[in-house]
């Protein structure tokens, strides 16, 4: 059942159950079986499985489109990536998600792609871009400058000039902004920040527009799940499914805490700069002293937990280049801050403390 005609709030929680039957499970099934009996709906576990179709059918409604679970937020980056035929020009972002860009980066380096890397909030210069390429990477707003693109005018200009449009979504959540209705192909996640919400699980999917030409996508993307064979196992899947039940919830409190503790960092001393989309619970700084004074801030809190990874219920910041990996478009000194669901006050009492040592001591 879609349940379109609910609240979010009701969706996350009404979408990807059992038929009501009585005696049915009210939760959805975890089945831990690598293959079922003969000539039923479903085969092979690496196919598809009961487990894979509940998340799936509650993501795909949210998005409003077809979902498939990946075993990672790279597997689906990956999978996605591989609609671009080889040999043919992908446009993306100098700003994105480090894993993304490394893999961008290896695709021209192994002459598998021509990337054409550009600013991604300036939509004229992404547009030119397009003449000729196969497929643009759009990720709003990004990780972690949190820049934000003009996802229809973009979506658009792709459709008219022949270009498949995928959007990486985890940042925003289809809470927030559905790329497929502002004309996008394939929207990607990862699902292990805040569709499953609890740091305990590493999980990715793709969305793509229900009927022709979105089936198609799709289509090629399970079949690039089926033989690449790294897939997602449905202990996680079902976890997935379990902490998209207070997506919601989470999301409002932690949205709420960001507006107020982005407010709130705009006027104190440790921050030089502060990147907030106006939306969403992700906030940057780019805080006083380099990238020592960073290091000092990450060190020195009691509740935010310092660690990499985002979109759990606890409150995570890190310092984005301490990872090889990072763009340097990234500055030295950004912090990239999660904000999670605990009390604003507690919060803003640890991050104010800790932003008072960015300064270099004397
Ligand atoms: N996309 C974005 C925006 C991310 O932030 C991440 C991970 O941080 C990924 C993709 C990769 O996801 P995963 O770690 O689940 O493979």
């Amino acid at each position: 059942m879609t349940h379109d005609d609910l609240s979010p709030a009701s969706r996350v929680v009404a979408l990807g159950r059992s038929p009501r039957v009585p005696g049915g499970g009210v939760g959805a099934p975890l089945e831990l079986t690598s293959t079922y009996l003969a000539d039923g709906p479903v085969g092979y576990a690496r196919a598809s499985n009961p487990t894979w179709s509940a998340f799936e059918d509650a993501l795909g409604s949210l998005e409003g489109g077809e979902a498939l679970v990946f075993a990672s937020g790279m597997a689906a980056v990956s999978a996605a990536l591989s609609l671009a035929p080889h040999g043919s020009a992908v446009v993306a972002s100098k700003t994105a998600y480090n894993g993304t860009v490394a893999t961008l980066l290896d695709a021209e380096r192994e002459a598998r792609h021509e990337v054409r890397w550009v600013e991604l909030t300036d939509t004229e210069a992404v547009v030119a871009a397009l003449d000729g390429a196969a497929l643009v990477w759009l990720e709003s707003p990004s990780n972690p400058l949190l820049e934000v693109a003009d996802l229809p005018a973009l979506a658009a200009a792709a459709r008219e000039k022949g270009v498949l449009s995928v959007c990486d979504n985890t940042f925003a959540t289809p809470l927030r902004q559905r790329p497929l209705d502002l004309g996008v192909d394939v929207v990607v996640h990862s699902v292990t920040k805040y569709l499953s919400g609890h740091s305990d699980l590493i999980l990715g999917a793709t969305v793509t527009a229900a009927g022709d030409p979105g089936r198609a996508l799709r289509d090629r993307l399970a079949h690039q799940r089926l033989l690449g064979g790294a897939i997602a196992g449905p202990m996680e899947t079902w976890l997935a499914l379990r902490g998209l039940r207070t997506l919601d919830v989470r999301l409002e409190r932690a949205s709420a805490s960001a507006a107020e503790l982005a407010r709130r960092l705009a006027g104190h001393p440790g921050v030089q700069r502060l990147r907030y989309p106006g939306f969403g619970a992700m906030v940057s700084v780019e805080v006083v002293g380099g990238a020592d004074g960073a290091e000092r801030v990450a060190a020195a809190t009691r509740l935010w937990v310092h660690s990499t990874s985002l979109g759990g219920v606890e409150s995570q910041l890190e310092r984005r280049r301490r990872h090889e990996l990072e763009p340097e478009t990234t500055p030295e000194n950004l912090i990239r801050l999660s904000v999670g669901i605990e009390d604003v006050e507690d919060l803003w009492r640890d991050l104010d403390q800790a932003l008072r040592r960015a300064p270099a001591p004397r």
